[in-house]
């Protein structure tokens, strides 16, 4: 065992390469793998690599482990299940309206009410921040399949309930197909919630770099004095005193190299990727309203969320937030239900 490789991590990389194809023989303290050549290319490396050694090691935080962890999660893993729920709210949803919903500048009734079914995501994603220094975790949000819009303190919730899940091949088809936006919408906000967990962070970096560039234009301006002090110094030749002139006007242009540098060194950098989801399917309650607005009129369709105890939020038909209070506003004689954003620009 030496310290550029770990027995748990030899073995993770063993295996994420012998699954992409790799012939890999694993040694106490290093792996030896024959690569296709795609996946060669893929990592970065040549085709015969020998892995966890002082040239490439196995660590956390190393660029091939990295690459490797990268590879083993592109393909987010999905599990399926459903949700039974002891209780649907049967009435007194037109008091919700309002509590956890609003309609600004419109008149909201309830036409129609209806049990039905509905795709819930619970998605894990792991972040990666990195700047001077590296620091990283994971984050679970809840989305509803279907509109997109991220359900605050879902996942928290449904550890109250059973999950049942369903094993390869009996997946009901009642799932959503296309998940390309449902991932994208989550990963955005998801964003919002690392930047919140990262804020400690965030600002020791920013803290960091005001000292350093306070540092260094502390450095630079004695640095000068002390130049322009030299040059009273009699025994100078014409020559010598150019030079030193040249060097001093040459400073802030350095002075600004540096900060530049400063910046680039406390820079974050934040990536995040899917690792995990859950997928399930729960009995809601859908409550149609209909909204006016001026003299226009439409209907539209909220969640009442069995898990939450809550209506679901909407999203804004326009930039796709998420929102509890809807502005309507009028396009080409239809109503758009809009976020204060959105309908402040329309
Ligand atoms: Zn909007």
């Amino acid at each position: 065992m030496n310290e550029v490789s770990d027995p748990e991590l030899l073995t993770f990389s063993a295996q994420v390469l012998e699954k992409n194809g790799a012939l890999v023989e694993q040694r106490s303290d290093h792996l030896l793998a024959l690569l296709p050549l795609p996946l060669a290319h893929l990592l970065e490396l040549p085709e015969e690599v020998k892995l966890g050694g002082d040239e490439l090691p196995l660590l956390y935080g190393s660029p091939v482990l990295d690459r490797l962890i990268h590879l083993a999660t592109r393909e987010v893993p999905i599990v399926y299940g459903q949700v039974e729920v002891p209780y649907l709210k049967k009435a007194g949803f037109e008091q919700l309206i309002g509590q956890h919903l609003s309609f600004l500048d419109g008149q909201v009734h309830i036409v129609s009410r209806a049990e039905a079914r509905t795709s819930y995501m619970v998605l894990v994603c792991h972040y990666v921040a990195l700047s001077d220094e590296r620091k990283e975790g994971l984050v679970q949000l809840g989305v509803h399949e279907a509109s997109g819009a991220p359900i605050p303190d879902l996942k928290e919730r449904l550890s109250e309930f059973r999950l049942q899940f369903f094993g390869p091949g009996k997946v009901p088809p009642h799932f959503p197909v296309h998940l390309e936006q449902v991932f994208s919408h989550a990963l955005s906000n998801a964003r919002a919630g690392i930047e919140t967990e990262l804020s400690d962070f965030l600002s020791s970096m920013r803290r960091r770099l005001r000292r350093d560039v306070r540092n260094t234009r502390e450095y630079y301006e004695a640095l000068k004095t002390e130049m322009e002090d030299s040059l009273e110094n009699p025994n100078l030749t014409d020559g010598q005193r150019r030079e030193r002139g040249a060097k001093i006007q040459e400073l802030p242009r350095e002075l600004t190299r540096k900060i530049a540098d400063l910046e680039h060194k406390y820079q974050v950098q934040v990536t995040i990727t899917g690792c995990g989801a859950i997928r399930f399917l729960v009995s809601v309650v859908h409550i149609m309203i209909e909204i006016k607005y001026r003299k226009f009129q439409r209907t539209a369709q909220v969640t009442w969320n069995p898990i939450t105890k809550r209506l679901d939020p909407l999203v804004c038909e326009r930039c796709q937030g998420t929102i509890r209070s809807a502005y309507p506003r009028e396009k080409n004689s239809q109503i758009l239900l809009l976020c204060p954003s959105c309908s402040a620009k329309s």
